[in-house]
C-alpha cells in the first residue's frame, strides 16, 4: 500500500514538474519571438507608427548651443571623433531661427515621407547646456509650430539638473518627449581615451534622475572605438539591457576631418571596422539588448565632405540591408539572447 502511494506521488510530482517545464516553455516563446518579422528589431519608425498612427518625423535642429566639452568647461578638445561642428546641420551659423528650422524640416519631411507629425530633435552639440529660461524658449518655439507631437533633446549626461528635468517632465504631461544621452561605452578607460569628460557612473545618475518622470531615455552608444574588443561592446550591450532605457541609438565610429581621431588614424594607431565585423557586431549587440527598447539608430550618417574613412560608412542602405539579412540568416532578432530576468519580462 505504501509502496503504491509512494508511486502515486512521484508520478503526480512528475506531471506538476512537466506542466510547469510546458508552461516555462510557453512563456518563454512568447518572450523571445521577433517583434516585427520583416526587420527583426523594434525599429523607430514602427514605434512611432504605433503611437500616432501615422508617419512621424524627427526634424533636426540647431540652436546655436555649445558644449562644456568644447568651450573649455570642461576641456576645449572636444570628443576625439567630433568636429567643429559638433554633430550639426551649421543652420543656426546660417542664421535660421528654430521656427524657420522648423518649417522647412516639415516640408521636406512631409514631401519626402508623407509625414504627418513631427518631433523635434534638438541635436547639434550639447541641447541642455543653457540657463532653463533660454532653453525653455527653444523648446517652446518648435513645439508652436502645428502637427509637433514631442520634443527630442541631445545632451551629454552630466548636462542635466533638476530645473531642466522638471522643466521635460512637465511638456512630457502634454507631449512625446525624449532625452538622448550619449554614453557611447560603459568603459571608462574608454571614454577617457576619447575625452569624453565624464565616467559610466554619470550617465547612470543622470538616468536614475530622468527615471519616472514620463520622459522617455534614449542612450546612445559607439562601436569600433579604439582599444575596444568585441567583448567590451557587448558588455556595453550587457549593462544598457539592464538599466531602465526605453530607446537606443548605435553608432559606427567614423573618421571625419579636423579631428584628434583623424590624427590617430593617419599615424596608423586607429583601425577603422569592415562593414562585415561592424554588421556582425550590430546583430550581437541587438541579441543581448530587450525587445521592448526602441532602436533609434543602426549606424552613422557622416556628411560626405568630411568623412576620411571607412568609406563604407556612406553605404548607409546597403549595412541595414546586410544587417537584416544577417540577423535571417542567423535566425535571430533583437533580444534573443536576453534573459527572462534581466528586466522582468
Ligand atoms: S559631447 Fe557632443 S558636441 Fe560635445 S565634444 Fe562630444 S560629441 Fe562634440
Amino acid at each position: 500500500m505504501c509502496q503504491v502511494l509512494d508511486e502515486f506521488i512521484i508520478y503526480n510530482c512528475f506531471i506538476i514538474r512537466v506542466k510547469q517545464l510546458i508552461k516555462d516553455r510557453v512563456k518563454l516563446k512568447m518572450n523571445f519571438e521577433p517583434v516585427n518579422t520583416k526587420k527583426r528589431y523594434y525599429d523607430f519608425n514602427t514605434y512611432l507608427r504605433t503611437v500616432f498612427g501615422c508617419r512621424v518625423q524627427k526634424i533636426t535642429l540647431d540652436a546655436g548651443l555649445s558644449c562644456p566639452n568644447r568651450d573649455g568647461k570642461i576641456s576645449r578638445k572636444g570628443c576625439i571623433y567630433c568636429n567643429a561642428r559638433g554633430s550639426g546641420t551649421g543652420a543656426y551659423a546660417k542664421g535660421l531661427s528654430i521656427t524657420k528650422q522648423m518649417v522647412d524640416g516639415k516640408k521636406r519631411l512631409s514631401r519626402r515621407y508623407k509625414a504627418r507629425k513631427f518631433l523635434a530633435y534638438f541635436q547639434s552639440f550639447t541641447n541642455t547646456y543653457a540657463p532653463v529660461d533660454k532653453l525653455k524658449g527653444l523648446y517652446e518655439e518648435a513645439l508652436a509650430i502645428d502637427d509637433v507631437v514631442g520634443l527630442s533633446i541631445g545632451t551629454r549626461p552630466d548636462c542635466v539638473d533638476e530645473p531642466i528635468l522638471n522643466l521635460l517632465q512637465e511638456y512630457a504631461k502634454y507631449y512625446h518627449v525624449w532625452i538622448e544621452y550619449g554614453l557611447q561605452s560603459i568603459h571608462d578607460a574608454t571614454l577617457a581615451l576619447i575625452n569624453r569628460g565624464h565616467d559610466f557612473q554619470c550617465f547612470q545618475k543622470a538616468v536614475d534622475a530622468t527615471k519616472n518622470r514620463g520622459i522617455k531615455i534614449c542612450a546612445h552608444v559607439i562601436l569600433g572605438l579604439p582599444d575596444e574588443k568585441r567583448s567590451h561592446m557587448l558588455e556595453t550591450a550587457k549593462a544598457v539591457a539592464k538599466m531602465e532605457i526605453d530607446g537606443i541609438k548605435i553608432h559606427l565610429l567614423y573618421v571625419v576631418k579636423g579631428t584628434e581621431l583623424e590624427k590617430l588614424y593617419r599615424q596608423g594607431r586607429y583601425k577603422c571596422l569592415e562593414q562585415e565585423e561592424y554588421v556582425d557586431l550590430v546583430c550581437d549587440f541587438l541579441e543581448l539588448i530587450p525587445q521592448d527598447m526602441v532602436i533609434q539608430r543602426l549606424t552613422g550618417d557622416p556628411h560626405p565632405k568630411e568623412l576620411v574613412a571607412p568609406e563604407w560608412s556612406l553605404q548607409k542602405s546597403e549595412t541595414l540591408t546586410l544587417i537584416k539579412n544577417t540577423l535571417e540568416r542567423r535566425d535571430s532578432w533583437q533580444g534573443m539572447k536576453v534573459k527572462l530576468e534581466i528586466r522582468n519580462l
